[in-house]
């Protein structure tokens, strides 16, 4: 199935556009406007849901924050778990650790040792609100490596095209609901 034109212009009418935040230049996507309207939430899982159903995988795992509120639901859906990607000092218990270069500095993500504890090499999908220059996604698959696991796709709501983040994740399959 083909997503209808209709819900796909309802989630973009949803989706706001903030400049300069955080940071003068970036044009923020807020999906904040998506998410108070539970018939475009619904509408945007859906749509996930749908743009992965082709792919097989036996855990999601997401970035904080907004990943979360995508992940959880579609991993209920999906009847599978979901393991947490956060930034330092989050996590309670033995972390892995991923520090990767941003265009001005570096970011540090963290996961559980022990997030896929008892599965073998598990497939794992991402999830996550936007793609931008995919160096979260990047990041998130080096930390399921180093816990074990397979990451085999990336679903996000949003893909900044002109970024082409997809570049930096190459071994993983790409599914994105909305292309700007
Ligand atoms: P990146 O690592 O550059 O692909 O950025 C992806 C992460 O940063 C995601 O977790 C997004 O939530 C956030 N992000 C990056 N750029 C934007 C943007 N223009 N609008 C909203 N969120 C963004």
């Amino acid at each position: 199935m083909t997503a209808d034109q209709p819900s796909l212009t309802l989630l973009r009418s949803k989706v706001r556009d903030v400049p300069d935040f955080p940071t003068p230049g970036i044009l923020f996507k807020d999906i904040t406007p998506l998410l108070s309207d539970h018939l475009t939430m619904d509408a945007a899982l859906s749509l996930l849901a749908e743009a992965v159903k082709d792919l097989t995988f036996d855990v999601i795992a997401a970035p904080e924050a907004r990943g979360f509120i995508l992940a959880a639901p579609l991993a209920r859906h999906f009847g599978v778990g979901l393991a947490l990607i956060r930034k330092p000092g989050k996590l309670p218990a033995a972390t892995l650790s991923h520090t990767y270069s941003l265009e001005y500095g570096n970011d540090t993500l963290e996961v559980h040792a022990d997030s896929f504890e008892g599965m073998d090499s598990p497939r794992v999908l991402i999830v996550d609100d936007v793609l931008a220059t995919g160096g979260t996604a990047a990041a998130s698959a080096e930390l399921i490596k180093s816990a074990g696991g397979v990451p085999v796709g990336l679903a996000v709501l949003i893909e900044l095209v002109a970024l082409n983040g997809r570049k930096i994740v190459p071994d993983v399959a790409v599914r994105s609901v909305l292309s700007y």
